[in-house]
């Protein structure tokens, strides 16, 4: 019988001066960018962790430690294309995804299906199977000050076999 694992991701990226912001494996053209150790993309390290979660894999963290100097400025699509592969290696597939992001501006209406198609494309998923959403802060809290970006994401997995 093939088992469901679920799987819940979070992440929180400041901003700095100075575009584009790498959300979702793509460069969104905007006047700030995300400030980390990796390239910083805040939906990336979300999946990532969903993903990770799902199959009790531990975290982004413990895979691509922010202390190893080989992971600065490091592309996430690598990470999560690593992360994906131990996912599969425990014998899990994925079902679905679905993430939030959370922006102040620029507003990422017009960006969420790019994402969500770079995102199945690293993944070697069909885009019906990742969902992405937007949302701004409100105007209210680090997302809504323009301080961060915050992402969220969900990943349900299935175990190969019958
Ligand atoms: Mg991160």
């Amino acid at each position: 019988m093939s088992e469901l694992r679920i799987g819940i991701g979070h992440d929180t990226h400041r901003l700095g001066p100075g575009g584009p912001l790498r959300l979702g494996g793509i460069d969104v053209p905007a006047d700030r960018h995300l400030v980390g150790h990796s390239d910083a993309d805040p939906l990336l390290h979300a999946v990532i962790d969903a993903l990770l979660g799902a199959a009790a894999l531990g975290d982004i963290g413990e895979l691509f430690p922010d202390t190893d100097p080989q992971h600065a400025g490091r592309d996430s699509s690598e990470l999560l294309e690593l992360a994906a592969q131990h996912v599969a290696a425990a014998g899990y597939s994925i079902v679905n995804l679905d993430c939030i992001v959370f922006a102040q501006r620029p507003r990422l209406g017009a960006h969420k299906q790019a994402m969500g198609r770079r995102i199945a494309e690293i993944l070697g998923l069909d885009p019906a199977r990742v969902g992405v959403k937007a949302k701004t802060g409100e105007a209210v809290g680090p997302v809504g000050r323009e301080e961060a970006v915050v992402a969220e994401c969900v990943a349900l997995l299935r175990t190969d076999g019958p």
